[in-house]
């Protein structure tokens, strides 16, 4: 049996004051115990928010990590140990906002996820396809690719300690959002395709959905066969609609 997980994602969003808000907000939230909650704020936010949830059962994770695991002569970047050592979880790797617009490579997508296994976090890889892709027919070979890029170098069994989240590029921040049949079609090819190489992995892995999730399409969508829950974007910086659709996974 697989444990829900909402992540939320808050990308490039708020000041000190403005997560503090957030923090307070969370901090009332009746949150279901049997779903993994996590959120991933700046990485400048990461202590005030890992202080300030103290209490709460939720995990904190950050947005991207360094190619390398330790510490050395990468300016600008933070590796997963520095991470960790902040009271990180788990990270964000390959998100497309990352891949398309940051240009993470492939390769370094595999880094990262390798380096953030090797401190400890868990990484939540992000896979999906643009609009484009998704109108040539070409979805489930462009997720079997960014998916097969991990596996080839790493092996399977490292999605064991691993969550992979399926984020159509057309629905992330549009207001899009695939329809719960589109999403469980994915997310069952995803599971096929880690069971082609072990069954037991991919049973026991979480596929999350993200793509403009809400509290009004929530259930549906985490009512599917394959989704175990969702990486929420926007509406995970409203900390009522982020509690909603938590509760939405626990039911
Ligand atoms: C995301 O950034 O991972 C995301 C899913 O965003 P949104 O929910 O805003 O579409």
């Amino acid at each position: 049996m697989r444990r829900s997980m909402v992540a939320g994602n808050w990308k490039m969003h708020g000041t000190r004051a403005s997560v503090a808000e957030l923090i307070d907000g969370l901090n009332r939230q009746a949150l279901p115990a049997g779903v993994e909650v996590a959120v991933f704020p700046v990485s400048i936010h990461l202590a005030q928010v890992v202080e300030g949830l103290k209490g709460v059962a939720l995990s904190v994770g950050a947005q991207d990590c360094a190619i390398e695991a330790g510490q050395g002569a990468l300016t600008g970047e933070v590796s997963s140990e520095q991470l960790r050592d902040a009271g990180c979880k788990l990270v964000l790797v390959g998100h497309s906002e990352r891949r398309l617009i940051l240009g993470d490579s492939e390769e370094q997508v595999v880094r990262k996820f390798a380096a953030a296994q090797a401190a400890g976090l868990i990484p939540v890889l992000c896979v999906g396809e643009t609009l484009e892709q998704r109108e040539a027919g070409e979805t489930l070979a462009v997720v079997a690719r960014l998916l097969d890029s991990v596996i080839d170098a790493l092996g399977v069994a490292v999605l064991s300690a691993a969550v992979v989240a399926y984020e159509p590029v057309w629905a992330i921040g549009t207001g899009l959002t695939a329809s719960p049949q589109q999403a469980q079609d994915v997310h069952a090819a995803i599971r096929a395709r880690v069971a082609a190489k072990d069954a037991e992995v991919a049973g026991g892995l979480r596929i999350l959905y993200g793509g403009s999730v809400k509290a009004a399409n929530a259930a549906e969508l985490f009512g599917m066969p394959d989704i175990d829950g969702g990486l929420v974007g926007g509406a995970s910086l409203n900390a009522d609609e982020f509690g909603a659709i938590c509760r939405a996974a626990g039911n």
